[in-house]
């Protein structure tokens, strides 16, 4: 099919993100894609419609969708946005696919064809369209500044003509993407970095970037490269040993979390009541529950005079790296199915494959279909 690709700006309150930055929309065009977008669609991540050269513009979403039979969105679109998608239309972005049965209903209704890049398989050809890695990479480094901004110590050791300055101690839970991300950050602020996390390939990585791996003795390694939800038995033995890491830390950023779950939660209210006064926690599962029993999701709250900060989408508080990073995701999974400015899925790609939610008016994952009890 001749590729109209629309984008439209973000809905959801707070989303600064765009789908498409300008030197992506180059790249697709010299594809031969056709490109329509809503006007000020990038104007938040600070792309001004001007720096898109010869995109097509539309005075609303309405517009932008109507002549497309791809669309590029970086969130979930809403029921009415999806009736105004053309029936059979192909539709990629971060779908949150355990989120919503009806979201899936409405987009089996209107026949659409969507790729959830969260199911986008982890091997090594998809690194290049890895969306969760280029967001969660984002979201890592923020939870380092905000844990070093409102820390009422230096991060770094400093030596004053008043004396010497302790570094302020880390503790990183969770050390994937973000996790990692998180730990390189608050490293090269100077702080003193432990970290943990339950698959034992992270072990290396940790120390790879110069932190202290916390062993709890606990080893946890699912399907995918993903970690697994810890047994009862093995949820003690880990909080037992974290809590003397938990207590001795000025500030704990959390990031742990099972795909299609809620986050474990892994500092309780009691290790809370340990932790030093003025202490910061930095819980960047908020969005998914929580890795501390005292987090609010998109607040901060002091309890026993320790700062909880429960921060929700992280990535769209840098809007510009996140979304050059995010089209660059989308360019690479689309351009090997494009061909003289034809779009054509080639569903023995098993990356392909592996990332489509819908199709044919069907649910087509497997892991969906199972987690969302269907
Ligand atoms: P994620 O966001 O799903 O989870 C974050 C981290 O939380 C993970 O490292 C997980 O092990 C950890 N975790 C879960 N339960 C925990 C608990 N109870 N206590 C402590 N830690 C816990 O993870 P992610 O960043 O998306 O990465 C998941 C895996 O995918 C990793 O193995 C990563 O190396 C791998 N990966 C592969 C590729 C690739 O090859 N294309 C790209 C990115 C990530």
């Amino acid at each position: 099919m001749s590729l109209k690709i629309g984008i439209a700006k973000e809905l959801e309150p707070g989303e600064k993100r765009v789908a498409l930055s300008p030197e992506v929309a180059k790249k697709l065009i010299a594809l031969g894609a056709k490109l329509e977008m809503e006007q000020t669609a990038g104007a938040e991540s600070h792309f001004i419609d001007a720096d898109y050269t010869d995109v097509k513009f539309a005075s609303g979403l309405k517009i932008a969708y109507a002549e497309a039979n791809l669309i590029l969105r970086v969130t979930p679109p809403t029921l009415e946005e999806i009736e105004l998608m053309p029936d059979g239309s192909v539709l990629i972005g971060l779908m949150r696919p355990y989120e919503s049965k009806e979201r899936i209903a409405a987009f089996n209704r209107k026949n659409l064809t969507v790729f959830a890049l969260e199911l986008l398989p982890r091997i090594s050809r998809a690194q290049s369209m890895d969306a969760l890695s280029s967001q969660g990479a984002c979201s890592g480094y923020q939870c380092g500044l905000i844990a070093a901004a409102r820390c009422t110590k230096f991060f770094p050791m400093l030596t004053t003509a008043a004396g010497t300055i302790r570094p302020a101690k880390v503790l990183v839970i969770g050390a994937g993407v973000s996790g990692l991300q998180a730990i390189a950050t608050c490293k090269r602020l100077g702080a003193i970095v432990e970290a943990y996390d339950v698959r034992a390939a992270a072990r290396e990585q940790i120390e790879s970037l110069g932190a202290k791996f916390v062993d709890t003795g606990v080893s946890a390694d699912g399907s995918g490269g993903y970690a697994r939800e810890l047994t009862a038995d093995e949820k003690a033995q880990q909080a037992e040993k974290l809590a003397k890491a938990v207590a001795a830390a000025d500030v704990v950023i959390t990031t742990a979390a099972i795909p299609g779950k809620k986050a474990p939660v892994i500092i309780t209210k009691e290790m809370i009541a340990r932790m030093k006064y003025g202490a910061i926690v930095v819980d960047m599962a908020a969005e998914t529950g929580g890795n501390c029993a005292l987090t609010q999701p998109g607040e901060h709250i002091i309890a026993n005079d320790v700062n909880i900060h429960g921060p929700l989408n992280l990535p769209s508080r840098m809007p510009t790296h996140a979304s050059e990073l995010y089209s660059r995701n989308l360019y690479n999974f689309l351009s090997p199915f494009i061909k003289d400015g034809d779009l054509t899925l080639d569903w023995d790609d098993e990356v392909l494959s592996g990332t489509v939610l819908c199709h044919d008016g069907r649910t087509m994952h497997p892991t969906v279909l199972q987690v969302l009890g269907e």
